[in-house]
């Protein structure tokens, strides 16, 4: 079992003796006692056996001119704003796979949002937009799954839409793609089917904030860390799905991704 194997498992293990028998130098830190274990996330990067760990998840709102006219906002006007999952919404989907994704509760109107996801390698603050691509490690696709019901109604009360967007097994995800092999993506088209039928169809270049002003924008007000992960945001047509539904997501360059909901 290798070192990141045994951080994963190691809440099936009883945890002390064996963390402390740990000796290489990265694992220094998590040689602290401790009363269980939380498992850290990492995504699988394509042609590696080394896998990503996701420090932060950032989304930026309403990146799509149509999208954002669909959600009730004028897209000309509005400076890019961003909100946070917790990193342990990350759902893992192997390429060629149908996960199975649960509904969550306390929602009536579950909607899908399909996404670019760029994953960052350096960190930095206020970082040059000419600049900020240095920071990308590669790049994957996405779903930002949305309590759509309840993120409207803490919006229109004025109250955080936290229960809305940061909920369990809220982040779908494809494996990590390095961009040495894929290069940046700043066009190419972006989809997404329901059980075989468009309902996502757009480009990358109709985002109003490209990647790298998203990292610069970003890098304003929060310290960028190797390890966070940007959604990109979602083109219109944002819908709502049911258990039993199959979506699948795709962006030009990337192996498609497919979950169905159960
Ligand atoms: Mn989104």
């Amino acid at each position: 079992m290798d070192r990141r194997a045994f951080v994963r498992h190691s809440g099936l293990a009883t945890g002390g003796a064996l963390l402390a028998a740990a000796t290489t130098p990265s694992m220094a830190h998590n040689a602290v006692k401790t009363p269980f274990e939380v498992p850290a996330t990492y995504i699988p990067i394509v042609g590696s056996d080394e896998k990503f760990p996701v420090r932060r998840i950032y989304c930026i709102g309403r990146n799509y001119a149509a999208h954002a006219r669909e959600m009730g906002s004028d897209p000309t006007r509005e400076p890019p704003f961003f909100f946070q999952k917790p990193t342990d919404a990350i759902q893992h989907v192997s390429a060629g796979t149908v996960a199975d994704h649960p509904y969550p509760p306390l929602t009536k109107n579950y909607h899908y949002e399909a996404e670019l996801v760029a994953v960052l390698g350096k960190g930095g603050r206020n970082v040059p937009v000419d600049q900020a691509l240095n920071l990308v490690y590669g790049y994957t696709l996405g779903l930002d799954m949305t309590r759509r019901d309840l993120q409207r109604a803490l919006g229109d009360e004025k109250k955080p839409w936290e229960i809305g967007k940061s909920f369990d097994h809220s982040a779908p995800i494809g494996a990590v793609h390095k961009v040495a092999q894929t290069g940046h993506f700043t066009q190419g088209a972006i989809w997404l089917k329901v059980n075989g039928q468009t309902k996502q169809s757009a480009d990358l270049k109709d985002m109003i904030w490209s990647v790298a002003e998203q990292i610069a924008k970003l890098s304003e007000a929060f310290e960028l860390m190797p390890g966070d992960i940007i959604y990109a945001g979602t083109p219109d047509n944002v819908g709502p799905v049911v258990r039993g539904d199959v979506i699948e997501m795709h962006i030009d360059g990337l192996p498609n991704l497919s979950v169905k909901i159960v």
